[in-house]
C-alpha cells in the first residue's frame, strides 16, 4: 500500500474501529500495539543508543521495556505450548522488521557529526533510509510532543535525535498494574480465538468438511448448494487452505456479486484465521485491493475476477476459483461462468467450484459438463408466513409501523427489514428514531444497525454485533441481507416484496435503476432468513394474491436486462470476437447484443469489423463505464486529462459530494452555488469542488465550512490516483488544459454525446435519440439555469425521468465529435 493508504488505514482504526470494536476486539488491539509500541521501543533502544551513555533512570525504564516484552513472549509461548493460539503482532515476527530497524540505525550512527550528514540524495547511496529513519522520528516525536518536529536533514537532525531520546523516556512510564492488564488481555485473545474455533465449528458445512475435501480432490469442477448461513463462504476456503491447496504460492479466489460482502466476509476469515486482514486474507474490489504479497484467500467482486483475466487470461496464479452465489446471476457472474468453464479444459491442475444458495442446482451442473453437486443439508427452523389483508399504498409506513407493533407484542428476537436502497434505509432510520423518542419510556431499547452497499466499513462491522441486554436490534438492509451475509439472531422479516433492479430498454438503448417487485424465489429466502437459529416469522407486506400471481418465479439474469456494452468491451479485449457463439448459461437478447456493438462502434471502440481499435483498447483498461472511459481517452485530444481524471473520479466515488443540513439548508445550498462559476455545468463543479478542496491541503475543515462530504472526498481522491496510474499504463500524458472548460465538457461530450438532450417550451428536455421526456434533477446546478442543450451523466428514475449531472452543450459539438451518431441531425 502507498504511505498514504498506510496512513488512512491506521486513522481509520485509531478513531473509528477502537470506538466501534467490542471489548474483545479492542483487547485484542490494545494487546497488539502495546506490543509493537515495546518492541519498537526497545529496537530503537538498543540500536540507536548503543553508543550513548544511558543514565540510570533510563536504564532501569530500558529494562522494564525488556521485562514486558519478555512476559508477552512467554506468555504467547505458554499459549502456543499448551496447543492455544496466540499470535505475535507483526513487528515481533517478521524479521525482516528488525534488520530495516538495525539498517536505519547503522545509517544514523554514520553521521555522528551533523555536518557530514546527507543532504541531498546523490551524496550517499543510503540517503532514502536515513530520510526514511528520520521521516519515522519526526512523526513519532510529533505524536508524542504535538511539536512540529523541526527540520530536515542536517540541523534537524540532532533535534530529532534529541526528542527520540525523551520519547524513550515519557514512554516507559508504566504503572505496575499494566503487566497484569497485559497478561489479561493476552488472556482474553486466546478465549476469543477458541470461542471462533467453536462457532466454525458449530456450522453445518463442518460435518461434511471430509466429505467434501475429497469431492473437490476427485472432481474437477464441484457445484456445491447449501442454505444460507451454513459457512460455504466462510469455512470452505479455510479448509482449502488447510487441505493445502495454497501450497506453493498458488491462492484461492472467491468471487462475490457485492463490495460490501466480499470486505466483510474477508474480514470475518481474517478474524477466525487470527491473520490481519490483507495479509493471508484479503479483498479486492473496485478501487480498492487490500490485499499482499501474503494473501491466499482472496474474496473478491466477480466484476475483479472478470479483469483479471485481462492480465493473466488462465489465471494461473490462482489453484482454486470459487464462484460464490452464483444463484445471484449477477451480469458478471455469467460472464465468468463461461471463461471458468473454458479454463478447466486447458488447466487440469485448478479446481472449479460454483457455490449457490437455491436448490435449483441441476442448471449449473448441466452448463459445467454434468459436474457432480454436492449438497450440505441446511438447518432451516418452520418460519410462518404472514401476508397483509389488503396492498399496503405506502410500505415505507406499513414497515415502520410493523417494526414498532412487533417491537411492543412480540418476543425478544432480532428484526430485518428488506429495503430497495440507501435513501430508503435513511428514511425508515429517521422515522424509527423519532417515534422511538416519543415513546422512549414506555419501550425498551430498538438497536437501528443499518446495511447499504455505500455504508462506511468500519459500520458495517456493527450488523453482526449482537444487541445489549433487554434490547432488540433492528436490520435495515438492502437485499445484501437476502443471501450474501447471514446475520445470526433475526427471528423477525419484514418483506415489502421490492429491490432495485436494473432495466434496459434494448429499443432506446437506455438503462435505469427501477424499484421493482421481487420474485418468489427471492421472497422465499427472504423468509428463510428468520428461521436460521429457531422458528421465525416472516411479514409479507403484500397480500398472499399478489404473491401467487404477481410475482415471477425467479429473477430474470442480469445479463438479460443490462447494457452489454462494458461488458462485449471487455471480451473484445479479451480476445473474444464472437460473441453470439460465447459459452453463456442464458443468452443475453440478440438485440441487446447489436445495441452494444453498435454504441461500442460509435464510441470509436471497436470498426466497421467490429474489432477492437486502439481508442477501444485504452477503453478496456479503466474499470469503467464505456462512456466514461471514452471521456478520459479523449481528453487527451482535448488537453485536459488532468481534469476529466478529476471529474471521473468524482462521479465514480459513489456517494453524494454535497449534504444539506435540515437547519442550514440555505448555507448549504449557497456554498454549493459558489462552485458553479460560469454556471456551465455540474461536471465543471465537480472539478472545482475538488481543485478546491486539494487546495485547502485535503482539510476536513475546508469540507464542513463548505458542506462537502469529507468521506466523499477521500475516496475520490483514491479513485483518482488509480485513474492516473492507468492513464500513464495507456500512454496519456498527463496534462492540464489551464481553465479551457469547453476542452472539458467537449472531452465529456465524447464519452456521453448519447445523452444529450434538448429544451422544450414548458423546461422539460427530450433526450436527443430516444425523444424520452426527461427533467433536470432538482440537485443540479443547472435547475434554474435550463440551458437550451444538455449532456447528462446518468438518468434516474423516481418521481419522473431525472438527468443527474447535467452540463450545457452547444449542438454543433454533437456533429463535431460524434457524425456518425449525429449525421442526420435534426
Ligand atoms: P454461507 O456462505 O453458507 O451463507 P457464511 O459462511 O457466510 O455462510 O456464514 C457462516 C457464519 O458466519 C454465519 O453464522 C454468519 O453469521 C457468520 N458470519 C459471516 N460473516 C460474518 C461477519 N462479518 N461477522 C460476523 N459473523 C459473520
Ligand atoms: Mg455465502
Amino acid at each position: 500500500p502507498t504511505k498514504r493508504e498506510h496512513d488512512r488505514r491506521s486513522d481509520a482504526m485509531d478513531i473509528a474501529e477502537l470506538r466501534n470494536a467490542s471489548r474483545f476486539e479492542y483487547l485484542q488491539k490494545r494487546t497488539d500495539r502495546k506490543v509493537t509500541e515495546m518492541h519498537d521501543e526497545i529496537i530503537d533502544h538498543e540500536y540507536l543508543f548503543q553508543d550513548v551513555k544511558l543514565t540510570d533512570a533510563e536504564q532501569r525504564d530500558h529494562r522494564r521495556n525488556k521485562e514486558i516484552y519478555e512476559l508477552v513472549k512467554d506468555r504467547a509461548k505458554k499459549h502456543d505450548d499448551a496447543g492455544d493460539y496466540y499470535r505475535m503482532p507483526d513487528a515481533y515476527d517478521t524479521a525482516a522488521n528488525v534488520d530495516q530497524e538495525k539498517r536505519f540505525a547503522v545509517a544514523t550512527r554514520r553521521y555522528d557529526d551533523p555536518d557530514d550528514a546527507p543532504r541531498d540524495g546523490k551524496k550517499r547511496s543510503n540517503f532514502s533510509e536515513q530520510e526514511a529513519w528520520e521521516e519515522q522520528q519526526i512523526r513519532k516525536s510529533r505524536l508524542q510532543f504535538g511539536s512540529n518536529g523541526g527540520g530536515r536533514a542536517g540541523d534537524g537532525y540532532e533535534l530529532v535525535f534529541d526528542t527520540a531520546v525523551d520519547f524513550v523516556k515519557s514512554v516507559v512510564q508504566t504503572g505496575d498494574g499494566e503487566m497484569d492488564e497485559l497478561a489479561e488481555a493476552i488472556d482474553t485473545k486466546v478465549a476469543l480465538h477458541r470461542e471462533l474455533q467453536d462457532e466454525r465449528k458449530n456450522l453445518p458445512v463442518y460435518q461434511l468438511k471430509d466429505d467434501l475435501l475429497k469431492a473437490i480432490e476427485e472432481y474437477q469442477v464441484l457445484i456445491i448448494v447449501g442454505e444460507t448461513g451454513s459457512g460455504k463462504t466462510t469455512q470452505i476456503p479455510q479448509y482449502l487452505h488447510e487441505a493445502g491447496y495454497t501450497a506453493k504460492g498458488k491462492k484461492i479466489a472467491c468471487t462475490q456479486p457485492r463490495r460490501v460482502a466480499a470486505m466483510s466476509v474477508a474480514a470475518r476469515v481474517a478474524q477466525e484465521m487470527g491473520v490481519k486482514l490483507g495479509h493471508e486474507v484479503g479483498y479486492s474490489i473496485r478501487f480498492e485491493d487490500c490485499t499482499s504479497e501474503k494473501t491466499v484467500i482472496k474474496y473478491m467482486t466477480d466484476g475483479m475476477l472478470l479483469r483479471e483475466f485481462l492480465g493473466e487470461p488462465d489465471l494461473a496464479s490462482y489453484s482454486v476459483v470459487i464462484v460464490d452465489e452464483a444463484h445471484e446471476r449477477t451480469l458478471s457472474t455469467d460472464i465468468l461462468f463461461g471463461l471458468v468453464k473454458d479454463i478447466v479444459r486447458f488447466r487440469p491442475d485448478v479446481k472449479l467450484l460454483i457455490s449457490s444458495a437455491t436448490l435449483n442446482a441441476e442448471k449449473f451442473s448441466d452448463f459445467f459438463d454434468e459436474a457432480p453437486i454436492f449438497k450440505i443439508p441446511g438447518r432451516r427452523y418452520k418460519v410462518d408466513i404472514l401476508y397483509t389483508k389488503a396492498p399496503e399504498a405506502n410500505y415505507i409506513k406499513a414497515a415502520v409501523g410493523t417494526i414498532l407493533q412487533l417491537h411492543l407484542t412480540e418476543p425478544a428476537g432480532d428484526i430485518l427489514l428488506f429495503l430497495t436502497g440507501q435513501e430508503e434505509i435513511e428514511t425508515v432510520e429517521e422515522t424509527l428514531k423519532e417515534a422511538m423518542r416519543g415513546l422512549a419510556s414506555k419501550m425498551p431499547e430498538l438497536v437501528i444497525c443499518p446495511i447499504y452497499a455505500n455504508l462506511p466499513t468500519e459500520l458495517q462491522a456493527k450488523i453482526f454485533e449482537p444487541a445489549p441486554e433487554g434490547a432488540r436490534k433492528v436490520v435495515l438492509a438492502t437485499n445484501i441481507a437476502e443471501t450474501s451475509l447471514t446475520i445470526d439472531g433475526i427471528k423477525y422479516v419484514i418483506d415489502p416484496g421490492f429491490c432495485k433492479m436494473k432495466s434496459y430498454n434494448p429499443r432506446t438503448g437506455m438503462e435505469s435503476l427501477l424499484r421493482a417487485p421481487i420474485s418468489k424465489a427471492s421472497a422465499d429466502q427472504r423468509a428463510g432468513r428468520s428461521g436460521r437459529t429457531g422458528p421465525g416469522k416472516c411479514y409479507r407486506l403484500f397480500t398472499e394474491f399478489n404473491f401467487r400471481n404477481d410475482l415471477d418465479d425467479d429473477t430474470v439474469p442480469e445479463i438479460q436486462r443490462s447494457n452489454l456494452a462494458n461488458v462485449v468491451l471487455r471480451l473484445k479485449a479479451l480476445g473474444i470476437n464472437d460473441l453470439v457463439n460465447f459459452d453463456f448459461m442464458d443468452p443475453p437478447a440478440s438485440e441487446s447484443l447489436l445495441k452494444a456493438l453498435e454504441e461500442l462502434f460509435a464510441l470509436g471502440a471497436l470498426n466497421r469489423r467490429g474489432e477492437l481499435t486502439k481508442t477501444g483498447r485504452r477503453m478496456a483498461e479503466f474499470p469503467l463505464d464505456p462512456m466514461l472511459s471514452k471521456a478520459i481517452v479523449a481528453s487527451e485530444k482535448y488537453r485536459c486529462s488532468e481534469e476529466v481524471v478529476t471529474i471521473a473520479a468524482m462521479l465514480s466515488a459513489g456517494n453524494a459530494v454535497f449534504y444539506r443540513p435540515k437547519d442550514k439548508q440555505v448555507h448549504a445550498d449557497t456554498a454549493k452555488q459558489a462552485f458553479h462559476v460560469g454556471d456551465v455545468g455540474d461536471h465543471v463543479a465537480l472539478l472545482n469542488v475538488y481543485n478546491a478542496w486539494k487546495e485547502s491541503g485535503y482539510s476536513p475543515q475546508w469540507c464542513r465550512e463548505n458542506f462537502v462530504q469529507s468521506r466523499t472526498m477521500k475516496r475520490a481522491r483514491d479513485v483518482r490516483d488509480q485513474l492516473e496510474a492507468l492513464l500513464e499504463r495507456v500512454e496519456i500524458e498527463p496534462c492540464s488544459g489551464a481553465g479551457d472548460l469547453t476542452a472539458i465538457r467537449k472531452a465529456f461530450t465524447a464519452g456521453y454525446f448519447r445523452n444529450a438532450a434538448r429544451r422544450q417550451k414548458d423546461g422539460s428536455y427530450r433526450a436527443v435519440k430516444s425523444h424520452q421526456m426527461v427533467f433536470v434533477h432538482p440537485s443540479s446546478g443547472m435547475a434554474q439555469v435550463l440551458p437550451p442543450w444538455v449532456v447528462y451523466h446518468e438518468l434516474v428514475e423516481t418521481t419522473k425521468e431525472y438527468m443527474r449531472q447535467v452540463t450545457e452543450l452547444k449542438p454543433e459539438w454533437l456533429v463535431e465529435i460524434a457524425p456518425h451518431y449525429y449525421q442526420h441531425k435534426d
